[in-house]
């Protein structure tokens, strides 16, 4: 991933965003290109929030007490590189982790295509519950009110598993539900959400690193 993620850029409209992200080399396959495309990001910024959904900043969805997010929209560029490095095929069955606004589901939907599955997983079931609406007719798209650290038994295996909230390590879960072969891509952080997202490939005895690059995420709770 070589995209540095600090860069604060506002684009003024969905067109001069996903040319931006393509500009820069974020958007790389045409898959990922033409799914930011069909997306409009302002879609999943709920009303009440004052926030340009096509700057590459996170749009913060919900505070715990302390005033510290726990729910975003993440940035752009950090979305679009993970989908880069999840490299997902039309037709995978696809886990996310960590549901929020929903975009990062909508943008999986067109990858996975309606041969394929999302399985989007929400802990915050106010959060779940209007994804699930807002995603309604954006393709193959399932929300679960749950916790992602036990994936989604029923609908496994996985192609792909996508975790977009800091994790303190990999859930033996993950590579139960992933299919073998199958790929994971994963933030690892600290307490302060900082640390590596890493792409992994399942093995049978575990995994092997593909990527790994510096991130923030919000952390799994
Ligand atoms: N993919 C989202 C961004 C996710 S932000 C998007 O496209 O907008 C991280 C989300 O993970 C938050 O909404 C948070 O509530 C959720 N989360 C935190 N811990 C979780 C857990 N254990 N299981 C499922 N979701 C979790």
């Amino acid at each position: 991933m070589c995209v540095d993620q600090s860069v604060s850029v506002r684009n003024g409209t969905h067109e001069e965003l996903v040319d931006w992200l393509v500009s820069i080399g974020a958007a790389r396959t045409d898959a990922v290109r033409t799914a930011i495309a069909a997306v409009d990001r302002a879609c999943f910024v709920p009303p009440g929030i004052a926030a340009d959904p096509y700057a590459n900043a996170p749009v913060v969805l919900k505070v715990d007490a302390a005033g510290r997010a726990v729910s975003t929209i993440s940035q752009p560029t950090m979305v679009v590189e993970m989908l880069e490095q999840l490299a997902v095929a039309s037709g995978d069955r696809v886990l996310e982790v960590g549901t929020a606004s929903g975009y990062n589901a909508a943008l999986l939907a067109q990858l996975v295509g309606e041969t394929g599955l999302v399985v989007s997983v929400e802990l915050d079931e106010e959060l779940a519950v209007s994804a699930a609406r807002r995603l309604t007719g954006c393709g193959q798209v399932e929300v679960v009110h749950g916790d992602g650290r036990e994936g989604f038994e029923a609908r496994a295996p996985y192609d792909r598993i996508i975790v977009t909230a800091g994790a303190s390590e990999v859930a033996s879960t993950w590579h139960e539900q992933l299919a073998a072969g199958g790929r994971l891509v994963v933030p690892i952080t600290g307490a302060d959400g900082r640390g590596q997202c890493l792409t992994l490939d399942r093995t049978d005895e575990g995994f092997t690193q593909r990527a790994a690059s510096p991130c923030g995420f919000v952390p799994l709770r």
